[in-house]
């Protein structure tokens, strides 16, 4: 008897490839040209392609605990996320990148309340959301707003990209963060202007882009 696994596996194949076939074929023949590199946290509950009716080759993803983006140090570690950052501005030549961190991150709580002892390699990720913490107890409010700075801090990061920060300027890439509220199913944009996220559902552009390199924020002030 085939597992559940093995049956959408056969599903795909079977009902979904058979109505799609020209445009993997396309895909294939062309190669991949996506507009958008996409960060997101690897929580199961936040689904890109779901959110931004995204079709296959159209978005290069990275996904990992928090969204966080590694510092820019040169240290030429063995930084997966630093690497896609790379080739999605240098190879493919994104035209913008979204953040996108979301409601309910264990990423950030995890920050707040520590990881399993044993786990030493998430408790080092976890430390690149340290600038977004507040002096706070971990509520649940408090943890919107840091959730909603993270987002922004890793904008910040972005910025040292060498690359990153030459195509912004250039005008050729903009940045976008977002914060997902799941129980409301909106995304609230970043607006640099406003130092504060905007629901879609008001927002007038689907985020900072392009991003102002001199709109820091403070570490404090991200009004709600
Ligand atoms: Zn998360």
């Amino acid at each position: 008897m085939p597992d559940d696994l093995l049956l959408r596996l056969r599903d795909f194949h079977s009902d979904y490839f058979p109505r799609h076939q020209q445009r993997f074929q396309d895909l294939v023949a062309q190669g991949q040209h996506p507009k958008t590199l996409f960060i997101g946290c690897s929580d199961s509950r936040l689904v890109p392609y779901l959110l931004t009716g995204a079709a296959p080759g159209e978005l290069f993803l990275v996904r990992n605990v928090g969204a966080f983006i590694p510092p820019y140090d040169q240290s030429h570690g063995l930084h997966g996320t630093m690497a896609a950052i790379e080739f999605a501005v240098l190879n493919l030549k994104v035209e913008r990148i979204i953040v996108c961190g979301h409601s309910h991150c264990g990423a950030i709580r995890a920050a707040y309340e520590g990881a399993p002892e044993e786990a030493v390699a998430l408790k080092a990720w976890l430390k690149l959301a340290d600038e977004a913490l507040l002096p706070v107890q971990a509520s649940t409010e408090a943890l919107r707003r840091t959730e909603q700075r993270a987002v922004v801090l890793q904008l910040e990061r972005l910025m040292d990209y060498p690359m990153v920060r030459r195509a912004v300027e250039a005008g050729h890439l903009s940045l976008h963060g977002w914060h997902y509220v799941i129980e409301d199913g909106e995304v609230h944009v970043f607006d640099a202007e406003q130092g504060a996220f905007v629901p879609a559902s008001l927002a007038s552009h689907s985020g900072t882009g392009p991003y102002q390199p001199y709109v820091e924020h403070d570490g404090q002030i991200l009004a709600d």
